[in-house]
Order: C-alpha cells, then sequence, then structure tokens
C-alpha cells in the first residue's frame, strides 16, 4: 500500500426509496457504514495516520469508544506500525478483538473515553515516536472527514437542501462544514443529531460555550463525548447549523427501521441521524422557520458502526421499551 493512497473507500450514495417516501422529498443515504471499518472514522484517522507517519511517527496510540480505536487499528496495520488502543469499560468485548484481529495491542482503562484518553496521552508521554490519535479533535481527522462530502458533491444529481449528521466530540460535523465549505456549499444547512444524555453539543450551543457533562447517561456511547469541541462550537456561528435532540428510544427504531427499510444495522449513534426522517424533525424544523418550506432532497450521512450486533440491537429496543 503507497503512503498517499486514501486509507478509505469513496462510499455509496443510494436515493432511498423508503426514506424517500417516509420524508415526502427526496433523501439520499451516503453509506459510511460501508467503509472497511464499518464507520466513517477511518477517513478522518487515516488522513491523520499517513501525515504523522511521514513526520517520522512510528507507533499509533488511539483512546476510543469503540469506532476510532478500530480505525486507528486498521490504519496502523495497513501502514506497517503498531498501535496501541485504549479503550473505556463501556467497549463491546467483540470490539475489542475486531481491534485484536487487526494486530493492535488493546488496554481497558476507565468508565468513559475521557478517562481513556487520560491514560493514553500518559502511556504517549512515555515512548518516544508515539502517534497520538485523537477520536475527534484535531485539523487532519476534520480534513479526511470531509472528503465525505467532496464525495457526495460528485454522486447527487442536484444541491441537496439539508446534510444530516450526528455530533459525538464534533469531529465529523468539523469535517462536513469544512467539506461544504470547500465544495462551495456554503449556505447549506447541517442538521446535528444528539442523544439525550449525550448532548454536549446542544447544550454548547444554548449556553455559547463549550459545556461539560457530568456522565454520559444516554445508551449511544458513540455519541457519548463529555465535550465537543471548540472548533465545532465556533462553526455553529458560521455556518447554517441545526442542534437537535431526541431519545434514544427514537435512535434505537431508526435502527430498526433501517434495518427493515435498507437491510443495514448500525449503532444508536447513527440511529439518531436517520432519526431527523424517522421521527419528522425536518418539519418540525420547518414549522419553526429555522429550514425552508420547500425542500427537494436531503442527504443523510449514514455514519455506521462496528459496535452493533442483531442482539445488541435486540437488547437495546426492550430496555428503551420498544414492544
Ligand atoms: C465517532 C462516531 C460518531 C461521532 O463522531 P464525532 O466525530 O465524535 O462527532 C458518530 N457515529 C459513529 C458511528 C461514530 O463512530
Amino acid at each position: 500500500m503507497t503512503e498517499d493512497k486514501p486509507l478509505h473507500i469513496c462510499t455509496p450514495l443510494l436515493e432511498s426509496v423508503p426514506l424517500s417516501k417516509k420524508a415526502g422529498f427526496k433523501v439520499y443515504i451516503k453509506c459510511d457504514n460501508l467503509q472497511p471499518t464499518a464507520s466513517f472514522k477511518i477517513r478522518g484517522i487515516g488522513n491523520m495516520c499517513q501525515k504523522a507517519l511521514k513526520k517520522g511517527g512510528n507507533h499509533i496510540i488511539s483512546s476510543s469508544g469503540g469506532n476510532a480505536g478500530y480505525a486507528a487499528a486498521y490504519a496502523a496495520k495497513q501502514l506497517g506500525i503498531p498501535a496501541t488502543i485504549v479503550i473505556p469499560g463501556s467497549t463491546p468485548e467483540f470490539v475489542a478483538d475486531n481491534m485484536r484481529d487487526v494486530k493492535a495491542h488493546v488496554i481497558r482503562h476507565g468508565k468513559v473515553w475521557d478517562h481513556a484518553n487520560t491514560y493514553a496521552l500518559q502511556l504517549a508521554k512515555e515512548k518516544e515516536g508515539s502517534i497520538v490519535i485523537h477520536p475527534f479533535d484535531h485539523p487532519d481527522i476534520w480534513e479526511g472527514h470531509a472528503t465525505v462530502i467532496k464525495e457526495i458533491k460528485d454522486q447527487v444529481p442536484q444541491k441537496p437542501d439539508a446534510v444530516i449528521t450526528c455530533v459525538g466530540g464534533g469531529g465529523l460535523l468539523c469535517g462536513v462544514i469544512e467539506g461544504l465549505q470547500s465544495v462551495g456549499w456554503m449556505d447549506v444547512p447541517v442538521i446535528a443529531m444528539e442523544t439525550k444524555g449525550a448532548d454536549s453539543y446542544n447544550q454548547a450551543v444554548n449556553a455559547g460555550k463549550l459545556v461539560t457533562l457530568p456522565d454520559i447517561t444516554s445508551l449511544a456511547t458513540c455519541l457519548g463525548s463529555l465535550t465537543v469541541c471548540q472548533k465545532s462550537l465556533d462553526y455553529y456561528t458560521q455556518h447554517p447549523i441545526h442542534s437537535v435532540v431526541v431519545e434514544d428510544k427514537h435512535a434505537t427504531q431508526a435502527c430498526l427501521n433501517l434495518l427493515d427499510d435498507h437491510r443495514m444495522l448500525v449503532e444508536l449513534a447513527c440511529g439518531a441521524v436517520l432519526a431527523a426522517i424517522y421521527e419528522d424533525v425536518i418539519p418540525k424544523l420547518q414549522k419553526e422557520g429555522k429550514l425552508k418550506d420547500n425542500i427537494e432532497s436531503a442527504v443523510v450521512i449514514v455514519c455506521g458502526g462496528a459496535s452493533m450486533t442483531l442482539q445488541a440491537l435486540l437488547d437495546y429496543k426492550k430496555t428503551v421499551g420498544i414492544e
């Protein structure tokens, strides 16, 4: 593998018949669940690893709730260097096994990501040549994530009236905004979805400054960063962004719906994105005057996620009380 060839693939963009029927306008799904690591994360993390390797790094260290660590492990293997991944206690064992399967050294530490991250930074300090891969707060990550919009620009027949995504730490959101700006789609509004209990972005935009949540109480652990990155908050004042919070129940129902509608299994984080359509978030934003009335099309970024199984989804279904 040459160092310059991206580690991510150009994913399919589909016009979704069931989602379009539900929405009443054309809904395109950008299938980043089909990335080799099952989420969009490889875009930014692959880019960051490639750049760090060129600057002389020799060992990748990452902390994450799963998909970032998996992407870092996969990137390290593709680039032929070792990886150490520090994961919080909430990460399922099969996800840790996925990382081990791509030759990563996996360490469990702390309850939530922030704790694992502190430990990873400490390890990196002790080892020369360590490349610390932050899951969301780095310009190289955002640059890599921006490729999702560049691909969409070439795949859609018309400029969309909205792009729907989600916010964990805000890395994907920053990439989406940078992508939109680079393709000249400055006026395309972004709908930034979160779940209640992991709504660090919504609280930050309402407060006008970063807010640190005391704990993550949402089941969508992938959205569970206690604090979002400053850049994602800065973009709120520079681009039309609408922050929306849904219940875990809605995210779970959206995952079940996607499974039936498209035969695709994704994490609750991605369910939060899909809930924008399945739970009629767009009409609500239109009623509030935040989106224009005549929407012709929207793009949903199916961010994916490797930490989901059919059994886990059925367990979530029971937990949130869906009959
Ligand atoms: C990481 C991740 C998110 C959140 O992305 P941020 O860049 O942290 O905002 C959402 N969905 C999935 C599947 C993820 O892996």
